[in-house]
């Protein structure tokens, strides 16, 4: 095969382009203007300073733009934030950087074609550079991935920019007779205090950006809190939620709770493990936060219930009537299609909505109680029972409480375990419970490890309890054999 010589392609570019140098230092040495034509050679055609300089314009915009948008490049981006931090180490100063992910652009392509999804990015591309200054640096990272440098910003004005990049994604987008919208997670970051380094500092814009995929702003701001963790859980958790479910990475403990008055189980209140490939297992409190934080929380809890509805669906076949709880997270109930997810594995396993009780946290309650409260209006009028876990450990407040549909106060352990000997905790006990009936409410205690304790709650008329004392959380086979011995000794 013949060989290309890639030096003739070149040639007719880098000739005058040579000459064009050589004549530069030339004229600028007599310091004489540069003007007329250059000749290549005798034979060849002459080329133009004016042409050379658009030769040159197009290969500089090859080198640093995208194709399709006309924007900055990921080579210019990164070369730009690399003398930034290299100018804010001579000279201190902050850059806000946002990094811009169009959400469920893939859809547009796999539904309406490239072309369709390429228009798409351009339009959005000229919103977004409208919402900028000139000082401001957009380039395109890929895909459907774009960067903002804002100079001289602090936090506030950046999230002022990103607000405004929401906003003007708000009026429909017409491509090609088809309406489309395009909404954006936000990622905010700050250099250099956010980062010492490029690599670092987008990593963590994508933090912020995962962030913002999980809630109603579009944009959130790293927090330089959360990186461990969320490294941890972005790479495991991810892997597992997405691909290794089938594994048994996750299972479900058991533990009950009960009546007060009878020793009665009411439900199995179902609590997450999280096997690790080492054999250790992980409880949820190093886990949870870190699912919500990263925005695997809605799939965890997907998880949860389906799994939770088809174990108890086999345990009903021993327990008629037997309920199963499970805990929600704040997040899980700004989550519009919670709905339909609890809906459909109640339909899939054939379960009355009354059997499922939902545990929620009552920090997460308080976050944004009007969202919440509609979302929990529309499970408690499906027939779901409903508590606030954890109670006390929030700042409720009683204004909210009334408004909010719920069967059930669940006390914190952490007020309960030694109320037997701390009075104050005691006290509180006795309070919450007092107010919790005056609303209509019943309570549940949780963390009784102690017969004396038991015995005070039931004293106080406390209707339900749970904790390690009669039983800690268990696998769904040992549990149901825990119950079996409890219904032969009931009888
Ligand atoms: P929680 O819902 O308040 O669950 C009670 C926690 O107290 C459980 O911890 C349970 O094992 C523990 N506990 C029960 N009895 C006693 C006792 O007598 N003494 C003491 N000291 N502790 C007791 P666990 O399983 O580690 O769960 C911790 C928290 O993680 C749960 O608190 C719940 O908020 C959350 N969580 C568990 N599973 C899930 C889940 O599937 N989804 C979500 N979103 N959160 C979950
Ligand atoms: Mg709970
Ligand atoms: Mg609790």
């Amino acid at each position: 095969m013949k060989r290309f010589d890639i030096s003739l392609l070149c040639e007719p570019i880098l000739k005058p382009l040579r000459i064009l140098g050589y004549r530069i230092r030339h004229v600028w040495n007599r310091r004489k203007p540069l003007s007329g034509a250059i000749k290549v050679t005798g034979k060849d055609t002459p080329v133009s300073f004016h042409e050379l300089g658009e030769l040159y314009e197009t290969l500089h915009d090859m080198a640093i733009r995208d194709p399709l948008t006309g924007i900055y490049n990921r080579a210019l981006l990164f070369d730009r934030l690399k003398q930034l931090f290299v100018e804010y180490r001579r000279t201190p100063g902050r850059a806000g950087v946002l990094l811009i992910d169009l959400v469920r652009f893939k859809y547009v392509n796999d539904l309406l074609g490239h072309h369709t999804g390429d228009l798409l990015l351009k339009e959005v591309v000229e919103r977004i550079s409208g919402a900028l200054r000139e000082s401001d640096t957009l380039a395109r990272l890929g895909g459907d991935e774009f960067v903002v440098i804002l100079p001289d910003t602090d936090t506030e004005q950046a999230v002022q920019v990103g607000q405004k990049i929401i906003q003007a994604m708000h009026p429909v987008f017409e491509v090609e007779g088809h309406k489309l919208s395009a909404s954006l997670s936000i990622g905010i970051t700050l250099m250099p205090e956010h980062a010492e380094d490029v690599d670092t500092l987008l990593r963590n814009a994508d933090y912020a950006m995962y962030l913002a995929k999980d809630n109603k702003q579009g944009y959130a701001v790293f927090d330089p809190s959360i990186t461990d963790e969320l490294t941890l859980a972005r790479m495991t958790l991810d892997g597992i939620l997405n691909e290794d479910i089938e594994r048994n990475d996750l299972f479900l403990v058991y533990q009950p709770v009960l009546l007060t008055s009878t020793g009665e189980v009411s439900y199995l209140e179902a609590l997450i493990r999280w096997r690790r490939p080492d054999g250790k297992i992980l409880l949820p409190e190093s886990f949870i936060r870190v699912a919500e934080k990263s925005g695997l929380i809605r799939q965890l809890s997907t998880w949860v219930i389906e799994t939770a509805c088809r174990e108890l669906a086999v345990m009903q076949q021993d327990y008629p009537g037997l309920r199963t709880g499970i805990n929600l997270s704040m997040h899980n109930l700004h989550d519009f299609k919670i709905m339909a997810k609890i809906q459909d594995s109640l339909d899939r396993y054939q379960l009355d909505p009354a059997s499922l009780l939902l545990e929620i946290t009552e920090t997460g309650v308080m976050l944004d109680p009007d969202q919440v409260i509609k979302t929990l209006d529309q499970l408690a009028a499906k027939g779901l029972q409903l508590s606030i876990d954890d109670f006390g450990t929030g700042h409720s407040s009683l204004v909210y409480l009334k408004r909010l549909p719920v069967h059930t106060l669940k006390v914190d352990k952490s007020f309960v375990t030694d109320m037997d000997t701390d009075e104050e905790n005691a006290f509180i006990i006795r309070a919450t419970i007092d107010l919790a009936h005056s609303l209509g409410l019943t309570v549940t205690a949780e963390g009784v490890e102690s017969g004396a304790v038991l015995y005070m709650l039931k004293g106080m008329g406390c209707d339900y309890y749970q904790g390690y004392y009669v039983s800690e959380p268990m696998s769904k086979d040992a549990m149901t054999k825990w119950l079996s011995q409890r219904r032969e000794r009931m009888q």
